[in-house]
């Protein structure tokens, strides 16, 4: 069995001349992703060249465009070192967060400072090549507006709301886009942006890189990232990298059963944690209290809204102290706590962060979650566990997009 992280070259064309390296110099590139500019000498330490085949090796880098000199970094006696960072200008990155109903997209440098961000509402419910026609169009929108010409646009990471077999990065069997199945996205865009590296993964995925690299989540090597919106799923970071399994499905949660009794799912199972504790669960249980007499409020905002709820009514309606609200909420956390409160004995994170569409949902919620994980948890793995939501807001995703490109870009040929 092979890893999918070391077949993730499978989902792209060659890449760029450029960025053709060795596995030395793909270790230089990575300590400056991480360290952001180092010096020589950090450099010789870190490959074990002589001084004098460093320089080489950095002039080489510096004439393929891919290092430039900056300013002098701290003196430890003695000179002051000259620093070397990647150059910016190399090249764009995109990230594109591909959401039930909307689309988040943005264009940064290889840094992964982001330049250009646009968002727009598009069913994802469409065949492929309609919806990514739309894509490309905003990318070269962005590109243009930023003065970047197409085939400067070096990698374009993407996120999507099924499974993927990461390896191939195709969806496979995803119950929201049907008609996506095996549909090879990085061919999509191979002709527009000729130079670029495309890699395709799980949306939540992509938010747990998002969070890892500019969140909370910065520096921490164990956490599971819950999405909980229209459907729930994780992202499971270890050792500080994405886990994503044998062939990219790990963290699907929202398919663990809670009760057998439950209503059907989408994927066709009854009972699971989505179709009990997701955002369409709340509506559906706040109609019919609404209906059956037991929220007075429910059912006078049901009225005024055309006859359905929306989870933010429900959330509106807790806040205006509603029991038959704040119980839907507090079932929910529960469920969904006590699911997390399974992951947390098996996998032992040092933190879980809650993002997607509920988050907004405030403390009840959350109150709900932790109770029921620090209930149904060892407590050698809950002594130091911290729950909390993101804080990242709506560029967790692209950032996450952008990371994950910029993780394979570098990468030493195979
Ligand atoms: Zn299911």
């Amino acid at each position: 069995m092979v890893h999918p992280d070391q077949v993730v070259a499978q989902q792209a064309r060659p890449r760029p001349t450029l960025l053709s390296m060795n596995g030395v110099e793909a270790k230089v590139i990575e300590a400056l992703r991480k360290q952001g500019e180092i010096s020589r000498t950090d450099i010789t330490n870190l490959t074990g060249w002589s001084k004098a085949k460093t320089s080489q090796k950095i002039r080489e880098l510096v004439n393929k465009g891919l290092l430039v000199e900056v300013g002098e970094g701290a003196s430890q006696g003695g000179r002051r070192p000259r620093l070397l960072r990647i150059n910016d200008r190399l090249g764009y990155l995109v990230g594109l967060d591909i959401g039930a109903t909307s689309l988040d997209i943005a264009l940064a440098d290889v840094g992964g400072k982001i330049c250009q961000r646009r968002s727009a509402l598009v069913d994802v419910r469409q065949a492929p090549e309609e919806y990514l026609k739309d894509c490309r169009a905003l990318i070269l929108e962005m590109a243009s507006a930023q003065g970047c010409l197409p085939d400067q646009i070096l990698g374009i990471g993407i996120g999507v709301p099924g499974p993927v077999d990461f390896g191939r990065g195709v969806l496979v069997a995803p119950p929201l886009m049907p008609d996506w199945e095996n549909y090879h996205i990085g061919d999509f865009f191979q002709p527009a942006f000729p130079s670029a590296f495309v890699v395709v993964d799980n949306d939540v995925n992509i938010m747990a890189l998002g969070e890892q690299r500019a969140g909370d989540g910065a520096g921490i090597d164990h956490f599971i990232f819950v999405k909980i919106g229209t459907g729930i799923g994780s992202g499971i970071v270890s050792n500080g990298k994405i886990h994503r399994g044998s062939y990219g499905s790990a963290g699907d949660i929202g398919h663990i059963c809670v009760d057998k009794q439950g209503p059907i799912c989408r994927c066709g199972n009854t009972g699971c944690l989505e179709a009990m504790a997701a955002g369409p669960a709340i509506s559906e249980k706040a109609m019919l209290a609404a209906k059956n007499g037991s929220s007075p409020l429910l059912r006078q905002m049901m009225e005024v809204n055309g006859g359905v709820l929306r989870p933010e009514d429900v959330n509106a309606a807790c806040r205006e102290g509603d029991q038959a609200a704040l119980d839907i909420i507090r079932a929910s956390g529960e469920m969904i706590g006590d699911v997390l409160a399974g992951l947390v004995n098996f996998f032992n994170p040092s933190h879980i962060f809650i993002g997607g569409g509920i988050t907004n949902f405030g403390n009840h919620l959350l109150v709900a979650i932790r109770r029921a994980v620090l209930r149904r948890s060892l407590p050698l793995a809950t002594t130091h566990l911290a729950i909390n939501f993101s804080r990242m807001g709506p560029d967790i995703g692209v950032t996450g997009a952008i990371a994950l490109v910029n993780e394979y870009l570098f990468q030493p040929e195979a």
